[in-house]
């Protein structure tokens, strides 16, 4: 069985982690929190001291980072992982960054005889835990194949958007659209309640109209309304807000470059600006639903 270095064991990767070592793959873990080491090494991983021993022998390495300077720096910062990496190893990151920082790191590795994927993904924290995470990956055919067998442990969908960085850019394609539909189900909840209606009623209409969409689905912003959701549980765990506003900032970089409009995404990415400065930017980004609401 082939070893895993595995870095990051937030939110998202200690979830993803768990499930590696479910499937049977020997895990070498590193994260800066030493609380999230804990979770995985009860369930049978090698924690280590830094990102640079937990590469040591490893065939794969994966990295689950909160945004771009987070790569940059671990891959080519001082110490520069890269140099560590055993030769051979194929290298999977799975963060949300920019596309343009996806494709430096990638050529670097490639320098260095190494394949690197972009492997962002969608499903939330739920999909992490259950194993049934989207993945969207940007690099060559071949390293996808040599990703596939472990992606699949982690995910259900994965796609080949294109060369490396396009699985960063149709990621933030679809943060976008996520934001988008957030703040509006948000909105049309909250005018609603406002109107005298209960929350949970108008959820289960618009879960059967027209307005229907994944929040309403699986991830409602209302308190109370739907079990085991970051909203039913003081919006703590799941999507920051803040790692939303991060990828609404890469999502209109991208729209000064395309020279695609945006104004839903840009208005988006102010509303999640103010939440932020509001001081609620830690918690999960369906607590957009507070900046609406009177105090
Ligand atoms: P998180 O903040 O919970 O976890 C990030 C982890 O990285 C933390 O535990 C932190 O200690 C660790 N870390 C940071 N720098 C490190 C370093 N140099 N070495 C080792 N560990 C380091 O974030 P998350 O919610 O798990 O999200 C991770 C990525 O996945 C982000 O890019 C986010 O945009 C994306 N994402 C999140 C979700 C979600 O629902 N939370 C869904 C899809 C994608």
């Amino acid at each position: 069985m082939q070893t895993i270095a595995f870095i990051g064991l937030g939110h998202m990767g200690g979830p993803m982690a768990l499930n590696l070592l479910k499937a049977g793959f020997s895990l070498q873990v590193f994260d800066l929190m030493p609380a999230s080491l804990a979770a995985a090494q009860a369930a049978g991983a090698r924690v280590t001291a830094s990102a640079m021993e937990a590469v040591q022998g490893a065939d794969i390495v994966i990295t689950m980072l909160p945004a771009s300077q987070h790569v940059e720096s671990l891959y080519l910062g001082d110490g520069a992982l890269l140099g560590a990496v055993p030769a051979g190893a194929l290298l999977i990151d799975c963060s949300t960054i920019a596309t343009q920082t996806a494709q430096r790191v990638a050529k670097a590795a490639e320098a260095r005889g190494l394949e690197m994927i972009d492997a962002p993904v969608s499903g939330g924290t739920a999909g992490a835990a259950a194993g049934t995470l989207t993945f969207i990956v940007g690099g060559s055919a071949t390293a996808l194949e040599r990703a596939r067998p472990v992606l699949e442990k982690m995910g259900r969908n994965i796609f080949h958007a294109g060369e490396h960085g396009a699985g960063q850019t149709a990621k933030i394609c679809n943060n976008m659209l996520l934001a988008i539909h957030m703040i509006g189900t948000a909105e049309a909840l909250n005018l609603g309640v406002s109107l005298g209606l209960d929350p949970k009623v108008l959820s289960d209409i618009i879960q059967k109209s027209s307005g229907r969409n994944w929040s309403t689905e699986v991830y409602n912003p209302w308190p109370g309304v739907m079990d085991g959701v970051p909203a039913s549980r003081g919006y703590e765990g799941g999507f920051g807000a803040d790692l939303m506003l991060k990828d609404l900032g890469l999502a209109m970089e991208a729209a000064l470059q395309g020279k695609a409009a945006t104004p839903l995404g840009a208005a988006a990415r102010s509303l999640y600006h103010l939440h932020s400065l509001a001081g609620q930017g830690g918690l999960d980004f369906s607590s957009i639903l507070n900046l609406l609401q009177k105090h």
